[in-house]
């Protein structure tokens, strides 16, 4: 689907000559989500609001105040605080609470002037890579309403996708981000760890989450990121090396030196299709002069299995806050103090959340945690040096985001295991800390879309954004 804008540019050029103003690009908007309601992306939209918010970013552009997102509609993961305004993390659990304040990502959006629509459906906690692990009901791919948009940050990537907004804010904590972009035809990145504040978003494993934008262009995921990015008192891990001007280095200007490894391509789970036009964009990659290079990789069996290790664990840890005694769920079933503690969470939690707190605390428990828990944190360091040895040689390792294209709606539901490969691809990265981007570069016989994903070291996300502009010319 053809969005009205595809990027902030366009946009502005509108808006300087008269062509639109905000009032009538968050009508358009509002439009669109009402006409798509049924795909279940928004959990609320803030009509009136964003209305007002347009009035007074129209003003300021007459007044030449306005700031550098002026212009910009966004949605927000409802995992993310915004001052005033619900956040549930798509949880029964959180059902009637407000954001004290806004987190700092979302703060630093607002101090720009965009105007925040709505905030999105996702899997419960962050927690799926579907979206039917929501308190509030699936959400459809726009292009195949049959078919999953993908998870976590399904709403978010359905919102831009459907043309609901011009970009939105998502989570990615193994591959929420980039997994459902690449479902859904868009743009999605997972910056470094520690690039993005996490102040203000509902942790699910707190060592591995990530903030990051689903847009159509590379030009606003570098604004965004740009904005977004940089240190904060509110957040220790959030690094204080500067942050670069990405928007403004959007050319990468020499060949690059890409690794690609062999096990992923002739992965038995791949899809036929999306392997052989992967070698093929990969032989067209060479043609134009880069340096591709089929490496191995030894740990790729071990990602997945360190990835859920370490996350439940976290989660686990993450989630024990949540009891209903002062904010959120309370079940009517509760007598006393110990059946409020089980029947609150018992009944307040979803399926796969409580599957996981169950996994994490198991891990973490007395007797396994060093078989489980410190072995995982050892065999992450095997694969956060492994990855970083490769990235010292290489600017890029190159994969499909994902194995398939999205699939149906319920058929994976069954088979936790199943629904866990489908991020065979995405984990490394967030395991590693590096940043990681899709491109919406291809389109399947069936009809759906899907990325090519690239990873690059620590805080290199402007040659990554770099590269990656060139690629989506
Ligand atoms: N699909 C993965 C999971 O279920 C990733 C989730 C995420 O990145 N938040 O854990």
């Amino acid at each position: 689907m053809n969005p009205l804008y595809s990027s902030l540019s366009q946009v502005k050029s509108d808006l300087e000559s008269g062509k639109t103003d905000c009032i009538s690009l968050v009508k358009h908007y509002l439009s669109n989500i009402e006409k798509k309601k049924h795909l279940n992306a928004f959990l609320e939209v803030y009509a009136e609001e964003a209305l007002q918010l347009a009035a007074l970013v129209d003003e300021k552009i007459k007044n030449k105040t306005a700031g550098r997102l002026a212009g910009m509609v966004i949605a927000l993961k409802d995992v993310l605080c915004h001052k005033g305004h619900k956040v549930s993390s798509s949880s029964k659990i959180l059902k009637g609470f407000t954001s004290l304040y806004s987190g700092t990502a979302v703060e630093r959006l607002l101090n720009e002037d965009a105007i925040i629509i709505g905030r999105t459906n996702c899997d419960e906690f962050a927690m799926g890579s579907s979206n039917e692990n929501s308190a509030y009901g699936n959400v459809k791919n726009g292009l195949d309403e049959q078919k999953v948009p993908g998870g976590s940050s399904g709403g978010s990537a359905v919102a831009v996708q459907m043309d609901m907004c011009l970009a939105s804010l998502g989570t990615d904590t193994g591959g929420s981000i980039r997994q459902p972009a690449s479902f859904c035809g868009v743009i999605g990145i997972k910056p470094t760890y520690g690039r993005i504040s996490r102040y203000g978003l509902v942790a699910y494993a707190s060592s591995f989450d990530q903030i990051g934008p689903f847009t159509h262009t590379i030009s606003d995921t570098a604004l965004l990121l740009e904005i977004m990015s940089g240190a904060d008192d509110f957040d220790s891990t959030a690094s204080s090396k500067p942050v670069e001007k990405y928007s403004e280095k959007l050319n990468f200007n020499r060949k690059a030196k890409i690794a690609v490894f062999s096990d992923c391509i002739n992965h038995p789970g791949i899809d036929i299709e999306i392997k052989s036009r992967t070698l093929n964009y990969i032989e067209e990659l060479k043609s134009a002069g880069h340096e591709i290079e089929f490496i191995d990789f030894p740990y790729l069996d071990y990602l997945v299995p360190t990835y859920y290790v370490l996350t439940t664990a976290e989660a686990s840890s993450n989630l024990s806050r949540f009891d209903g005694i002062r904010f959120g769920f309370k079940s009517e079933n509760a007598v006393d103090l110990e059946s409020t503690y089980k029947r609150n969470r018992s009944e307040g939690f979803g399926e796969e959340v409580k599957r996981r707190i169950m996994l994490g605390t198991f891990v973490l428990s007395a007797g396994f945690y060093d078989a489980y828990y410190t072995k995982g944190q050892k065999v992450r360091r095997l694969i956060k040096e492994k990855t970083e040895e490769i990235l010292s040689r290489f600017d890029f390792i190159l994969t499909p985001t994902t194995p398939t294209t999205a699939f149906g709606l319920g058929d994976k539901t069954d088979d936790p295991i199943a629904m866990y490969l489908a991020d065979i691809f995405t984990v490394q990265a967030p395991i590693a800390g590096i940043p990681a981007i899709t491109l919406p570069l291809f389109q399947h016989s069936n009809g759906m879309p899907y990325g090519l994903q690239l990873m690059a070291g620590s805080y290199k996300e402007s040659e990554l954004l770099a590269f990656s502009s060139d690629l989506m010319k």
